[in-house]
């Protein structure tokens, strides 16, 4: 990625940021503007823009932050959540920096807007 994203600065710790969860992988950190009761963001630590530029390499690192996204909503004591991955602008990214949102605590409706 050509420039370093506000998720890219919170990684390097030049943004606070209230974190839940941290590997050697990917961290989690709350949503500053929460859509839900819980809003959870976990970004990997690679500078993945999008799910777009993920390739089959990443195959265990898009598992584990599937599998952290849950361990995560449990540890926050949910047990209904919906896990999205926003992918391009018209998908409604804002951050180029690949990141799964962890929404919960409320009824969620389907289809999204
Ligand atoms: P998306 O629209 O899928 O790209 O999601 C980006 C999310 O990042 C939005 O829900 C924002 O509220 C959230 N966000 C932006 N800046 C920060 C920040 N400094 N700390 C935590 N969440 C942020």
């Amino acid at each position: 990625m050509s420039e370093e994203t506000i998720f890219g600065k919170i990684l390097r710790g030049k943004i606070p940021c209230e974190e839940v969860y941290s590997d050697s992988e990917c961290i989690a950190f709350r949503d500053v503007q929460p859509q839900a009761p819980t809003h959870i963001l976990v970004i990997p630590r690679k500078p993945l823009a999008s799910l777009k530029e993920a390739s089959e390499k990443d195959s265990k690192l898009l598992g584990h932050l599937l599998l952290v996204s849950s361990k995560v909503a449990k540890a926050e004591g949910l047990q209904d959540w919906r896990t999205v991955i926003n992918t391009g602008s018209a998908a409604g990214q804002t951050v180029f920096h690949l990141h799964l949102h962890i929404l919960g605590g409320r009824k969620l409706d389907w289809p999204p807007g």
